[in-house]
């Protein structure tokens, strides 16, 4: 695995590694690798030829009183678990590389961004997430690249502008990785201490409850909530949200006739944590 630092040398590994006929897949990470990371990394291994995992802490994607500066960051770690994953590039540049003096352009998306993540963190987020995605596959110019369904928002986000933007990119979503008590693993984890850690484990239970109600034929989506929202209550948990969705545009459901999204993020001792879960109403 080679570990690079500039745009130019990125390019030219691609323009190599496509001249052989190799496809390319990219896998855009802020580090602090967990299962959930390396997952992405082995479905991208096992369907192309090269390999690219972008490490980067977008400072763009961060409010004001976020974690910006606290964001843990260990590339030594990092890149040992992505060489042992079989990635061929660790993209790992300095903020100047991507964000040199002068840059001037924002790619905004409307409409998906404006309610759960987008309305609690701010525009600037998904602001953010959507042109450093748009930045990163303009440099690797992957054929696939792989996201979380942790973060189903940026899913949705990112599959917007890249069918806005006509880009040639094949977006995949794998599953979420979750911990043996069902807490879905995160880089923020790390910020919890062992009492936080314990509760943490209710924004799970509560989507299941949820779920579970589903299954058992509730389809009324303030009912679905209502269960889901008991748990958090149980555990002392104050959500930031919790809600039902239409699973591709976000718009607000009274009833699941289509695929749900319910998605929930709490703040659980020093970490803001979010989890979702998909149901599957349609025919
Ligand atoms: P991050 O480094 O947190 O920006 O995450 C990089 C990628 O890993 C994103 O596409 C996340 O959705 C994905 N990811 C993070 N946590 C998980 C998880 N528990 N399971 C699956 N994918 C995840």
């Amino acid at each position: 695995m080679r570990i690079l630092r500039t745009i130019a040398e990125v390019r030219a590994v691609v323009a190599d590694a496509r001249s052989g006929g190799a496809s390319v897949g990219l896998v855009p990470t802020m580090g602090a690798f967990h299962e959930g990371h390396l997952s992405l990394m082995r479905a991208a291994r096992d369907a192309h030829g090269l390999v690219v995992v972008s490490l980067f802490v977008n400072p763009t994607q961060f409010g004001q009183n976020e974690d910006l500066g606290s964001y843990p960051r260990d590339e030594e770690r990092d890149a040992a678990l992505a060489e042992a994953e079989g990635v061929d590039i660790l993209f790992a540049p300095e903020p100047a590389e991507i964000y040199p003096d002068g840059f001037a352009t924002t790619i905004h998306v409307e409409g998906v961004t404006d309610v759960l993540c987008g309305a609690r963190r701010g525009p600037h987020h998904f602001d953010g997430v959507a042109t450093v995605v748009t930045k990163l596959f303009g440099i690797v110019a992957p054929d696939a690249a792989y996201f979380g369904q942790k973060d189903a928002q940026q899913v949705l986000v990112v599959r917007r502008v890249v069918r806005d933007l006509n880009l040639p990119v094949e977006i995949v979503a794998c599953p979420i990785v979750r911990e043996s008590d069902g807490l879905a693993m995160s880089s923020r984890n790390a910020y919890l201490d062992a009492a936080a850690r314990r509760r943490a484990a209710a924004l799970n239970r509560a989507l299941a409850a949820g779920e579970a109600a589903f299954a058992g034929g509730e389809r009324d989506a303030a009912r679905i909530v209502r269960n889901a929202r008991a748990v958090l209550a149980d555990a002392g948990i104050e959500p930031e949200y919790l809600e039902l969705r239409d699973a591709v545009d976000l718009r607000e459901i009274a009833q699941i006739d289509g695929d749900a999204l319910l998605a929930v993020a709490a703040r659980v001792g020093a970490a803001r944590l979010i989890d979702n879960r998909i149901l599957r109403g349609g025919a």
